[in-house]
């Protein structure tokens, strides 16, 4: 039985696991991280801790849903006690994405802005897209709950690197963020990732490709938080027994 420690487990995806590891055969939660305290009633065996070094040593594997500065602070203490690490946390920053990589050299670490099979497959399909319809501009649109914290979301930007990558360009030189006033013409080779919040939208990414005369959109609409926890036990499973390297969701579902 795999040992499972969740790390944002009062979080709108973290309650998901817990419930989905309820589920699953040869898993099984054995601890959580909280910073303060659990807000629910939970398994009295299990062990509820906000000491690091404990939660880390009580689990085979860590599956973090939680915030930017959190796995921060997760990243740091796995350098110094390894443990493979399904990362779901999106918005990370330069120095967070290095932690990452530096923890990758230890440990297997698969990070995934996007834990669904469709989001995956998108990302191919806006590659083969962005090569094949050379003349045609690019922009990308998502939606989500008014909670959400980051913008553009961690999927958007990773279908911005897929669709410039298409074109071997680099996405922080050509991505526009916004649009207002009289900024003049749209130019080739931008790409838009533009944001949109409200109500309750689990998660909404369309990537146009624009002609004159024709466009296409493909267009991925997640309608149940499950998918993410059930695309993170399954990374999970996938990851536990890898040697250290830096995986993708692409790489779980062989894709
Ligand atoms: P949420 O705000 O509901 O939950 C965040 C969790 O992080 C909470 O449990 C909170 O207690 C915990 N947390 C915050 N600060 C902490 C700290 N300093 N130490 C320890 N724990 C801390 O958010 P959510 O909707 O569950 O999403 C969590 C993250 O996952 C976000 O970054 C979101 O964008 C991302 N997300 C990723 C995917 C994916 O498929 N990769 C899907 C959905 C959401």
């Amino acid at each position: 039985m795999i040992k499972v420690g969740v790390f944002g487990a009062s979080g709108r995806v973290g309650k998901l696991l817990i419930e989905d590891l309820k589920k699953t055969e040869e898993m099984s939660l054995s601890t959580v991280f909280v910073r303060n305290t659990l807000d629910f009633t939970i398994d009295p065996s299990l062990l509820v801790t906000s000491d690091m070094h404990s939660f880390l040593n009580a689990c085979d594997i860590v599956i973090d849903f939680s915030l930017p500065e959190a796995c921060e602070i997760l990243l740091e203490e796995a350098i110094k006690t390894p443990k493979p690490l399904v990362i779901g946390t999106t918005g990370l920053n330069q120095h967070q994405l290095n932690l990452l990589k530096q923890a990758s050299e230890l440990m297997p670490v698969l990070y995934a802005t996007n834990m669904s099979l469709g989001v995956a497959l998108l990302n191919k399909l806006v590659y083969q897209a962005s090569a094949a319809l050379e003349d045609f501009d690019i922009e990308i649109v998502e939606m989500h709950h008014r909670h959400k914290k980051d913008a553009p979301s961690g999927t958007a930007l990773t279908l911005g690197e897929s669709a410039a990558a298409g074109r071997n360009l680099d996405l922080d030189k050509v991505r526009v963020s916004g649009r207002d006033g009289n900024i003049g013409e749209r130019s080739n080779d931008e790409i838009a990732v533009m944001a949109l919040r409200g109500g309750d939208i689990v998660g909404r990414h369309t990537v146009g490709f624009y002609n004159d005369g024709e466009f296409i959109e493909l267009n991925h609409t997640a309608t149940s938080r499950n998918t993410f926890s059930k695309g993170a036990l399954r990374a999970a499973k996938w990851l536990t027994n890898k040697d250290a390297g830096l995986y993708s969701i692409a790489d779980c579902l062989e894709l």
